[in-house]
């Protein structure tokens, strides 16, 4: 018997990274999984397991969180595949590099739309699934930058920042309705979203140093620890647990370490 039996689950950006290692793991543990995302599952990635053993297969369907007629047609199509719905993982989201003073209008509201009103039009169609379902939980892909000042990072910030405040809201808003709410806020993790940044860096090699520095455990976070903290979340086993944000970042929003050796 697994924790996750008879549960179905769908993860947005489950094709890459955090979302497909947490498709992974749900399948793993026993739920039926579909994952919302641009771009089709990698085949390779059917297996939950990797090797074609434990897991059973991914479910893909197209969507684009920024546009609210994809993401209806997806979840409608998937939520009739896995014959209801218990867990909703918001995860699809994209960065965006500079301060303030450095993207456009049009990035603002690009990165809003896609990393905030993606998740409320993927939440707003998945409800009335929800409400069905005796275990509801909704986990949210948030970030160390919503807690944390990074430099470079201020529209990204914002939106993982306006991302906790949704939790919180989310989870008031639905408590009484059964529907659990929660946030995961990774640190800097081995992605391949981080690699496309490791790779466009001057030096991609002291890029990672730097990050790994960064973090008190000196080490990036992997999409496995992340997936394992949003596994939890969204798990009966917490069943009391709404409304909070689950850091996953190495040490790096709480701890204040002096210099090595001293
Ligand atoms: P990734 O680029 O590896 O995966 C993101 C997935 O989202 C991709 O499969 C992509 O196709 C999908 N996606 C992007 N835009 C979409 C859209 N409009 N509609 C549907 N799908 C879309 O990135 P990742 O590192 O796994 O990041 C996943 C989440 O984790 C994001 O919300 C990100 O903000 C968050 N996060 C990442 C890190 C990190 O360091 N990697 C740290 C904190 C938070």
């Amino acid at each position: 018997m697994n924790e996750l039996d008879g549960l179905r689950a769908i993860v947005t950006g489950g094709a890459s990274g955090i979302g497909l290692a947490t498709a992974r793991l749900l399948s793993e543990r026993g739920a039926e999984v579909a994952v919302l995302d641009l771009t089709a599952l990698d085949p390779a990635g059917l297996e939950p397991d990797g090797a074609g053993g434990a897991g059973k297969p991914l479910h893909g369907f197209l969507a684009d969180v920024s546009d609210d007629a994809s993401v209806r047609a997806a979840l409608a199509e998937a939520t009739a595949h896995l014959g209801g719905l218990d867990i909703l993982v918001n995860n699809a989201g994209i960065g965006a590099a500079g301060t303030v003073e450095d993207n456009p209008d049009e990035q603002w509201h690009r990165v809003l739309d896609v990393n905030v009103l993606g998740m409320v039009r993927t939440t707003r169609a998945a409800l009335p699934h929800l409400r069905a379902s005796a275990h509801a939980a909704i986990v949210n892909t948030c970030s160390i930058a919503a807690t944390a000042g990074l430099p470079q990072r201020a529209l990204y910030s914002a939106s993982k920042g306006a991302v906790l405040s949704l939790t919180l809201a989310m989870a008031a808003d639905h408590v009484r309705e059964g529907i659990r709410v929660n946030c995961v806020n990774p640190g800097t993790a081995d992605t391949p979203w981080v690699g496309r940044l490791l790779d466009a860096a001057d030096d991609p090699e002291a890029e990672r140093a730097a990050l790994n520095a960064r973090q008190p455990m000196g080490r990036l976070v992997t999409a496995e620890e992340v997936a394992a903290a949003v596994a939890y979340l969204a798990s009966p086993a917490a069943g009391s647990v709404t409304g909070t944000a689950l850091a996953v970042d190495g040490g790096m929003a709480g701890l204040r370490l002096r210099p090595a050796g001293s």
